[in-house]
């Protein structure tokens, strides 16, 4: 670890009141850092960090990150971006939009600060993967053209342009590619299949497997995640990645519904509905690069994670408004 894990610093998070970007921020006051959080609330919501709209070394500012920002901060995390398949093709065009534009305004942002800048680029990069697990030198087989295009597609570019602002302008840069992750502050209907089935089991409705349940994908918890993550930023520096931030235990998605029904003692019956097109068939990350550059491997087992998942899905009284 190349830098002082613990001196304070004034950081920015670009969706910081979604899902992972709330956790994060969470992690950085925890450390003792003041927290910028930046967010348009497209997909994320305040209640995910209501608890700290008092606190002395947090600050919300509501702001589309397509639009330029000038800020004074030390380092960056980017991840605004809405995460779901249901809401990244509510508008596609926009999807495109906040990856790339988003990207620009962030790295130039960095660029005129000279500070670190974190992209949270995601597995999807190797679209329907032909090399299994997928390793970071593998290009990805992703189709340009297809509905879940303006993500991955977007994602794509916005990693570009990282690579070409560190090397036309010397920006220090760190690349993380997430693979599917999960934990409390999901949104209960944001469409994600741990999100879904674990509602679809406590409300004994259906649980609904897209195709034959055979396509699989490897689940990191939340906690395990914003590790990888702080340890990237705080990596040597000249370590770019993109490297790979996941869990690698592979699991289908007819086992992770078995999985959900059984943990939740739900009467709930599962049932196949068609696959979405260009649904990825397999998805298991090869995690060695963060293992030996940043020491980082997941902890919590897949029970372990979806019982504190399922325990937050069930303290919910009201669902958060959305959309
Ligand atoms: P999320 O939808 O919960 O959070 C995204 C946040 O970005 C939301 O708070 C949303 O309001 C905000 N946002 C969207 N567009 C914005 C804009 N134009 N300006 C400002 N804020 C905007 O999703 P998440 O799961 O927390 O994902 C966070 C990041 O991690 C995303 O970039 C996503 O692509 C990436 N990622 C997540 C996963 C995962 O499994 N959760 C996997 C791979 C990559
Ligand atoms: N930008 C920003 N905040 C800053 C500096 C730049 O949002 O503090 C945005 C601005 O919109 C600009 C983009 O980042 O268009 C890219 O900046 P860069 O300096 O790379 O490019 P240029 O301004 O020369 O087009
Ligand atoms: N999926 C499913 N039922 C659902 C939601 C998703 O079978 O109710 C499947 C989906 O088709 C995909 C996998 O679960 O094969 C993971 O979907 P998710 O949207 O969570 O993430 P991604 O496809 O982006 O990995």
């Amino acid at each position: 670890m190349s830098r002082d894990y613990f001196l304070q610093k004034r950081v920015l998070v670009t969706g910081g009141c979604g899902f992972l970007g709330s956790h994060l921020i969470d992690r950085l006051i925890e450390q003792g850092h003041e927290v910028l959080c930046v967010d348009n609330l497209f997909t994320g919501s305040k209640s995910n960090i209501s608890h700290l709209l008092q606190h002395p070394r947090f600050e919300f500012m509501r702001h589309d990150v397509c639009l330029p920002l000038f800020v004074e901060v030390d380092e960056i995390y980017n991840l605004a971006c809405p995460a779901s398949p249901i809401h990244y093709q509510h508008d596609p065009v926009q999807t495109t939009k906040v990856s790339v534009h988003g990207a620009i305004n962030m790295l130039g942002l960095a660029k005129r600060l000279k500070c670190r800048i974190l992209q949270a680029s995601t597995s999807e990069v190797y679209g329907d993967p032909v090399v299994h697990p997928q390793t970071e030198d593998y290009w990805g087989n992703v189709n340009p053209i297809g509905i879940r295009s303006c993500y991955d597609e977007g994602k794509r570019c916005a990693e570009t342009l990282f690579f070409d602002y560190n090397r036309q302008h010397d920006i220090e840069i760190k690349v993380a590619r997430i693979f599917n992750t999960y934990g409390p502050r999901m949104h209960p209907s944001d469409g994600r299949v741990v999100s879904n089935f674990i509602m679809q089991a406590i409300r004994g409705e259906d649980i609904t497997i897209f195709g034959n349940g055979s396509q699989t994908r490897s689940f990191c918890y939340v906690d395990d995640l914003v590790d990888g993550l702080m340890k990237l930023m705080n990596s040597s520096d000249g370590f770019t990645g993109p490297v790979n931030i996941g869990n690698p235990n592979e699991f289908s998605i007819r086992e992770l519904a078995e999985l959900v029904v059984e943990m939740t003692n739900s009467g709930s019956k599962i049932i196949d509905l068609p696959l979405p097109q260009d649904d990825p068939k397999q998805r298991q990350p090869n995690i060695g690069l963060a293992k030996s550059e940043l020491g980082w491997e997941p902890t919590i087992e897949l029970k372990e994670g979806l019982e504190k998942t399922i325990a937050y899905f069930e303290s919910l009284d009201t669902i958060p408004a959305q959309l």
